[in-house]
């Protein structure tokens, strides 16, 4: 992966329908994706996902805004002659022909000569590991491996960019942890730049080398995953990926006061009433009564193995969630009622933009 550009979005619209009926399916959007990098985006049912992947593939066009390939406006290109391919959650095979077949398809389409077709195919199904099965017809597959040939198949031209649109939703649960090492695996291998786009915090953690998190038509941060879940700029995101706890506050100093009194360190003060972000496992259980320890009460707790959650309560009524390592037989656990006092890791605490 490098610095350099592949795709870029400056400042893309997409409305569909008119006037009250409008539907802003995209805000606004401006993205840089890097070349061979992994990029994912992530967000809920109907944030704008799939518009934008559709717009970069030149399914549609945007009501506003430009899109860039490598530096080129390719903002009204017909979808053929822009070096993108896409994979659909419904692989969209040909069920009559075989898997080299398919996988052959585009190539011949693209008027390549037959040594060619073919030396590509067999190196596209070795890639994927399908050579055994170049003769079968693509009904005679089970979901993953007509996964695999879709795969192949837009993979073949070579093309600049991979969009892959929820590949693996329509696999269960132990195939889709498969196929998830397995498109790494083929995006590293290939260094072709892959635009994934999912739901699922967790395969996007995993997958990407980049993340950009969208909201009703809006990306709202893009970073590393590991930026994203350790500093996630707004309650969105926060909310979104992982467990997070809430509080509000008010600036004081070098940290943030809450209404229960305790001060709360945090890096970057923010002025005004601000709201605090912490994960779970960055709240820690101490002695009640230990000095600067916010004081709270334990209302519940859950046993999961080796990390125990535990539900507390601040004076104020503020519900805070801790997940902290029992040790297998959860030894000392603490029950209901009792009372204690809660620090967060320091450098751990988020003020959020809102
Ligand atoms: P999902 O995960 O459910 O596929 P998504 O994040 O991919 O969702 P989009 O499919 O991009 O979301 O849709 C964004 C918004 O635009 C939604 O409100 C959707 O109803 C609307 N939309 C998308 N395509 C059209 C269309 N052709 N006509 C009208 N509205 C549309």
């Amino acid at each position: 992966m490098t610095d350099e550009v592949t795709i870029s979005a400056r400042n893309v619209v997409k409305a569909f329908g008119q006037g009250n009926a409008a539907v802003r399916a995209l805000d606004d959007v401006s993205l840089d994706i890097r070349k061979g990098e992994f990029f994912t985006l992530l967000g809920p049912s109907g944030c704008g996902k799939t518009t934008l992947l559709r717009l970069i593939a030149g399914f549609e066009m945007p009501t506003e805004g430009t899109i860039l390939l490598d530096g080129a406006d390719i903002t009204t290109l017909p979808p053929n002659r822009r070096p993108v391919n896409t994979v659909f959650q419904s692989y969209a095979l040909f069920p009559h022909l075989t898997v080299a077949q398919n996988v052959a398809f585009g190539l011949q389409m693209l008027g390549r000569p037959a040594p060619e077709v073919k030396a590509t195919t067999e190196r596209m199904l070795a890639l994927v590991k399908l050579e055994a099965m170049a003769g079968r017809k693509t009904s005679q597959l089970s979901g993953g491996q007509q996964q695999r040939v879709a795969l192949a198949r837009a993979l073949a031209p070579q093309p600049k960019v991979l969009l892959l649109d929820e590949p693996l939703s329509a696999l269960d649960l132990k195939l889709r942890k498969e196929m998830q090492v397995e498109l790494k695996r083929l995006q590293t291998e290939t260094g072709i730049t892959f635009v994934f786009v999912t739901h699922d915090q967790e395969e996007a953690l995993t997958m990407s080398d980049r993340i950009g998190v969208m909201s009703h038509g809006k990306l709202q941060q893009v970073g590393a995953p590991r930026d994203i879940y350790t500093r996630p700029v707004n309650r969105f995101v926060a909310s979104f990926i992982g467990e997070t706890n809430f509080l509000s506050g008010v600036t004081e100093g070098a940290g943030v006061r809450l209404p229960v009194g305790a001060v709360v360190p945090v890096d970057s003060p923010r002025a005004g009433t601000v709201t605090l972000a912490v994960r779970p496992e960055h709240v820690r259980i101490v002695a009640p009564g230990e000095a600067g320890a916010i004081p709270a009460t334990v209302t519940g707790s859950v046993y999961f193995g080796t990390d125990m959650n535990y539900q507390l309560a601040l004076a104020d009524g503020t519900e805070i969630e801790a997940c902290v390592v029992s040790g297998v037989t959860g030894e000392g656990a603490l029950s209901k009622g009792e009372q204690v006092g809660l620090r967060f890791t320091p450098g751990a605490v988020q003020v959020l933009e809102d």
